[in-house]
């Protein structure tokens, strides 16, 4: 047994009062959000109106310090929490909070200065402006290392160039992190990039099979000069502060994908119970009970990992344990690669109760089969964390990666 974690009673998922009056914050901004969610995904554009009711209700920082603008404190089991609930609405929406937030400002927050914390983390908790994290390039997708984006010095700035693509929130956000090659040595170092005084251009990708509401676009760097001051962690250190930062985004992604399933069991709860067939409720056809059965015991399963993994990864920050640092990081991998695989399951299988009216975008089922593929490809393809998980059962020596 690992140090920590032997004692299976600190696995005690009871909601505290606090989460508890946080949850219903959550899911007040989200019924406020429902309706212009699914004008916008009918209309097929970006939900802007989300920002503002996200930032009436405190949210838009939740997992940031109190100590920077409107941030909440929110610890890593609270924050997620809250995803799981926005998760219900859609992974549109959760992708752009996530970008904001888990991808967002948590670099800053985690390898910032105290200088850039200040000036970044009030700026974006508030809404003022919207985060991205930029690290994918049309060659270098799930092997960052080969990426092209390269920079230099020049007195007080270094200069990027080069693109990013598929980057979410990319036309809304005024603060990016983004990740570029050293021309000298190759190294790659991470930078946060203020659109106001290092410009840079966008151009929305268009055409999605989902996640119709969330702003996915292109990032091109010419000779975009960012001062030195902006430089994010050690120099050399840009793929540490990458990674880092998708093991944050993949527990995100893990609780919208159990919010997905569980929205899922809930709209076919209810539509089977109305909708008859040979004469009785779909809810009572057996084979149509089956798909629910699945559908709820992929979701504890979803949840359970989740949590474990959001708490495993909070005693390994607590401790300084790089052991449980590493057991945190598999837990997470299998947490994530768990539940979109079973948010995707579900999404179909909820699309096959609803028959012919699945395959409207009108109702939220279908939205969720287009919308969920995604979670399977973004922050770490599911076949690279198959290749992790694998390598931290075998041994490293046996890595597919070396
Ligand atoms: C809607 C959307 C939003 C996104 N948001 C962001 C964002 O905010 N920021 C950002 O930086 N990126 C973002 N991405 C990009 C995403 O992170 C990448 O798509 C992802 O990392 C995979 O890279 P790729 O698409 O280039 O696939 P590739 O790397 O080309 O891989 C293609 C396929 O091959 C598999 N594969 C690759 N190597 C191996 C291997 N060794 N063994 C087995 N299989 C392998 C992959 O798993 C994948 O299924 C987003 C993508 C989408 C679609």
């Amino acid at each position: 047994m690992l140090e920590g974690i032997e004692n299976l009673s600190i696995m005690s998922f009871e909601i505290s009062p606090e989460q508890g009056e946080l949850l219903k914050t959550v899911d007040r901004a989200c019924q406020k959000i429902r309706p212009i969610e699914d004008r916008c995904y009918l209309e097929g554009r970006h939900n802007e109106e989300a920002i503002s009711i996200l930032k009436e209700a405190n949210l838009l920082g939740l997992p940031i310090s109190v100590k920077y603008g409107a941030g909440q404190g929110a610890d890593l089991l609270t924050y997620l929490l809250a995803m799981e609930r926005i998760g219900k609405e859609g992974c549109s929406l959760a992708t752009f909070l996530s970008a904001h937030t888990s991808i967002g400002q948590k670099i800053i927050q985690e390898w910032g200065t105290e200088e850039q914390r200040e000036r970044y983390l009030p700026l974006t908790t508030t809404g003022e402006k919207i985060m991205a994290f930029g690290l994918t390039e049309p060659d270098a997708g799930s092997d960052p290392a080969s990426m092209k984006t390269s920079f230099h010095e020049d007195g007080d700035n270094f200069i990027l160039n080069g693109s990013k693509c598929w980057v979410s929130n990319a036309d809304i956000a005024g603060v990016i992190t983004t990740y570029a090659r050293d021309k000298n040595d190759g190294r790659i170092s991470a930078f946060i990039v203020d659109k106001e005084e290092s410009p840079f251009t966008t151009q929305e990708q268009k055409h999605k099979m989902g996640l119709v509401t969330s702003d996915t676009g292109e990032i091109f760097f010419d000779n975009c000069a960012v001062p030195r001051r902006n430089l994010l962690g050690p120099r050399g250190k840009g793929l540490s502060v990458a990674l880092s930062t998708l093991m944050n985004g993949r527990l995100s992604v893990a609780a919208r994908c159990a919010g997905v399933i569980e929205d899922c069991i809930n709209e076919c709860a209810e539509y089977s119970k109305q909708r008859v067939t040979f004469g009785k409720p779909l809810a009572k056809q057996q084979l149509i009970q089956r798909h629910i059965a699945k559908m709820s015991t992929h979701l504890r399963a979803s949840k359970l990992m989740t949590y474990e993994a959001a708490v495993l990864k909070m005693l390994a920050y607590e401790e300084g344990s790089t052991t449980l640092r590493d057991e945190a990081d598999k837990l997470i991998s299998q947490a994530k690669y768990f539940a979109t695989n079973a948010s995707f399951d579900a999404a179909n299988r909820a699309v096959q109760i609803f028959g012919a009216n699945g395959y409207s975008f009108e109702n939220r089922v279908a939205r969720h089969l287009c919308d969920s593929r995604v979670t399977m490809i973004l922050e770490g393809a599911n076949e690279i964390l198959e290749l992790k998980i694998a390598t931290s059962v075998l041994g490293k020596e046996y890595s597919a990666f070396s």
